[in-house]
């Protein structure tokens, strides 16, 4: 049995330690040690990663209730590890740090939301993005806001974190919060004042090395609430990240960096009602170039403007001034889009034609066909005058 070093000690980042058991299998190289500091993934939390001798542990593991760090399954470290062999272990303190913040702010949040709300924390994700974590009940916008100043209070107070662990007898008389049924002895997690908690992941030891606790999201989930958070540096960088955003709008819109919603609300309604003008606009062009064009036996337009559904409905405005079909274009540089009509004969069997003849492709049904090629406008008027 791994004796666990973080349980009783979150702040050993490098420790010696003798390999007692290991085996390979496809290409991880499975090395269990007599002590570690190494947290193994669990509770909702990644493992730590670092280094084990010379080797990058890239995860570590509980596996059949025995903890294994995982290594590359190289010939160089096949030689390195053997039984007994004594070794030294670095964790990578800056994650560790990081996974600390986040893991003891969630403790916090929940807890408060416990004691305020009695809503459970029944789903918790330490994830590299944000921390998420999942409360059976609603919590509205006031209540978020409201908790995360609590928090940050007990963040402010610096309060000595405790991690015990009770007797079965000293078990009974304490009130602490727990995701689930726990075998084997329990590990407690107090912030005195705040929250109790079943927990085996390591913590701070003071609650001001959180840092600040950020709540960047949250929502309706599962009838519940979603909140993410972000703690400590992950929290800073979010702030600063968000910060320098909101700055480049401000000078963007000549805004007062408090007052950017606001100007991009202005923005916003003067360009809906351009887009209002243009619409108008390209309604009126529409009817001018309509006007225009005279009746003919096939008629054959090739216009760039004529975007979106303004191709089909100029294809249609002139299908009354066709003897056969009205054949409208709109594209460059040899590229087309078309939508070809007609009231007196099936279109299809004309765009079947020309698709034949310019690598095209399209179709359509009750007088309307559309589809694109490839071509030039000469050749193509060419053709369809001469079908
Ligand atoms: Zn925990």
């Amino acid at each position: 049995m791994t004796d666990k070093l973080f349980d009783r000690d979150s702040y050993i980042k490098e420790f010696t330690c003798k390999v007692s058991h290991l085996y390979s299998k496809d290409d991880i190289l499975y090395i269990e040690t007599d002590r570690t500091a190494f947290f193994p993934e669990g509770g909702g939390q990644t493992s730590d990663i670092g280094t084990l001798g010379t080797a990058n542990v890239e995860n570590v593991q509980i596996i059949d209730g025995r903890i294994y760090h995982f290594v590359e399954n190289s010939e160089e470290n096949v030689k390195f590890f053997t039984v007994g062999k004594e070794i030294t272990g670095k964790i990578d303190w800056k994650k560790r740090f990081s996974d600390m913040q986040q893991h003891s702010g969630e403790h916090i949040f929940s807890g408060i939301v416990h004691s305020l709300y009695g809503y459970d924390n029944v789903g918790f994700h330490l994830g590299t993005e944000v921390v998420t974590l999942d409360f059976n009940g609603i919590l509205t916008k006031e209540d978020v806001c409201k908790v995360e100043l609590l928090v940050n209070k007990v963040i402010w107070d610096n309060i000595d974190v405790k991690v015990f662990f009770p007797s079965d007898d000293e078990l009974v008389l304490i009130p602490y919060r727990s995701k689930k049924e726990i075998d084997g002895q329990i590990r407690l997690v107090e912030f005195p004042g705040v929250d109790i908690c079943a927990c085996c992941a390591p913590h701070m030891k003071k609650t001001g090395e959180i840092g600040v606790v950020e709540v960047v999201a949250f929502e309706k989930y599962k009838g519940g609430t979603r909140v993410s958070i972000l703690c400590g540096e992950r929290a800073l960088q979010d702030i600063r990240h968000k910060l320098d955003e909101n700055h480049a709008v401000s000078v963007l819109m000549s805004a007062k960096e408090k007052e950017t919603a606001q100007a991009v609300e202005r923005i916003k309604k003067e360009k809906e009602s351009l887009d209002y003008e243009i619409v108008g606009l390209k309604r009126e062009i529409l009817n001018l170039k309509l006007a225009s064009v005279k009746s003919d036996k096939r008629i054959v337009i090739f216009d760039s403007s004529l975007e979106g559904k303004m191709l089909q409905d100029f294809a249609l405005a002139l299908m009354e001034r066709s003897e056969e079909f009205v054949c409208c274009f709109c594209g460059e540089n040899g590229q087309y889009r078309y939508c070809m009509v007609s009231d007196k004969f099936d279109p299809l069997h004309y765009a079947k034609a020309m698709n034949e003849k310019f690598n095209g492709r399209g179709g359509g049904r009750n007088g309307i066909v559309q589809g694109s090629l490839c071509g030039e406008e000469e050749e193509i008027r060419r053709f369809l005058t001469s079908l």
